[in-house]
């Protein structure tokens, strides 16, 4: 499709899901953020390997599990090229962001000790705050958070105050999943450099909605998950450079990440496969390649310039809706928007809105410390993807001015 202008109807017709009705309704599906629908050629992808190619991986000699190996590691070189990574020894399959950040905790953590510090940023997902606080309950380092404004950016003086040679490590999201907002990265990471600290990026909200290029980026980790890039759930991948990768011992022991094993001694397979113990999730990863040929199809560029449009058109609608608050409103963001209505839980919110065939997520977004800062028990929100159109932005509009004639 690259080339001719962004056909938003071409492409959900894509996605067959979004033909569901709800109640009778036009289904207007606002919840890409927390996990975002799959395109036919996905499942096309899935059901094909599943039907022709499957056994398990990196074991049999016989024909159907080197066909399976290759899909396998096809779709490692996929996503290396997708992120623009130097090696597929740096990419790692994992179950999802989640499991990505924990493995560094885990492994690349042990080595951190009284008077080290790791610094996040207010805005993070629970994902990237507590295996740091676990850590630092192991291992006696101090968790530090720089602090955010309250149109919900970063007090990017305040991130660079904090950092110092303490400092061994900076994880930060690349998009705040509660706010929409687009962290200034360049800046964070030269910062980061400056002392020898590491970086880690959590790419969960951002790898589908704008091109990511990790060679340009230059940190040391990132990691997000299939299931928010139109690929299937319980598979996400954790990016590594060679070279820290190889100072870290392995984490979860077991099949496929060892070379030989005795009871005395046992020795573990090269990169990225040392970290990959047990059975992998190859129809996910399958999957997950083709869901990157399709973005790839549809030019990541246009994508991101469709849903900035979307987010215009949003912030106009709501911002028109008397007693509605909008929660983050940094001068850089995607293709999400968080919001409160006055005299209505966001609950309640929620439920009149599925009424109407509107999808958004309401509750915390498993980021509280956002929700204490902005002293909201929880937010509505609404996030777009490469499917989302005017039409669904135009519903959620209207179905808000509904529940205000309801909640007065
Ligand atoms: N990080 C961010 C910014 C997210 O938005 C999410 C999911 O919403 C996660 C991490 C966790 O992703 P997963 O549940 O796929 O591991």
């Amino acid at each position: 499709m690259s080339g001719a202008p962004y056909d938003v109807a071409r492409v959900r017709a894509d996605f067959p899901i979004l033909a569901t009705q709800v109640r009778g309704k036009r289904l207007a599906f606002l919840d890409t953020a927390a996990s975002s629908q799959r395109p036919l050629a996905v499942l096309e992808a899935v059901d094909h390997y599943e039907r022709t190619s499957h056994a398990n991986v990196h074991r049999g000699v016989y024909q159907l599990s080197q066909k399976a190996t290759d899909a396998f590691e096809g779709a490692r070189e996929r996503v290396r090229r997708f992120l623009n990574a130097s090696s597929t020894r740096e990419i790692i399959f994992t179950r999802g962001t989640t499991e990505s950040i924990n493995l560094v905790a885990q492994s690349w953590g042990r080595r951190l000790g009284p008077g080290d510090e790791i610094l996040i940023t207010w805005m993070e997902h629970h994902a990237n705050i507590v295996p740091w606080q676990m850590l630092c309950e192991r291992s006696g380092a101090t968790l530090k958070v720089a602090p955010i404004t309250l149109r919900g950016e970063l007090d990017l003086e305040a991130f660079e105050a904090l950092i110092s040679p303490r400092t061994k490590l900076v994880a930060c999201t690349q998009i705040a999943n509660a706010l929409g907002t687009v962290l200034p990265l360049e800046r964070m990471i030269a910062a980061a450099k400056r002392v020898g600290a590491l970086t880690l990026v959590d790419g969960a909200q951002a790898v589908s909605h704008q091109r990511v290029d990790l060679r340009a980026l230059d940190c040391d980790f990132y990691a997000f998950s299939s299931h928010k890039l139109y690929g299937p759930t319980g598979l996400g991948v954790l990016y590594a450079r060679e070279s820290v990768l190889r100072e870290m011992p392995p984490w979860q022991g077991g099949g496929d990440m060892i070379l030989t094993v005795s009871f005395t001694r046992t020795t573990y397979a090269e990169l990225p496969y040392r970290f990959e113990a047990g059975t992998p999730h190859i129809a996910g990863a399958v999957g997950l390649a083709a869901a990157m040929d399709y973005l790839d199809g549809l030019g990541l560029e246009r994508v991101q310039q469709h849903e900035q449009a979307l987010l215009a058109r949003a912030t106009r609608a709501l911002r028109a809706i008397p007693g509605l608050r909008i929660i983050g409103e940094a001068a850089h963001k995607a293709g999400v928007i968080s919001f409160v209505l006055e005299n209505v839980h966001p609950h309640d919110l929620g439920t009149i809105l599925d009424d109407e065939g509107v999808a958004i997520r309401t509750g915390h977004h498993c980021a509280m410390p956002v929700m204490e800062f902005f002293d909201v028990p929880a937010t509505a929100r609404a996030s777009f993807g490469c499917y989302s159109d005017d039409a669904d932005v135009d519903q959620l509009a209207a179905a808000l001015g509904r529940a205000r004639e309801v909640f007065g």
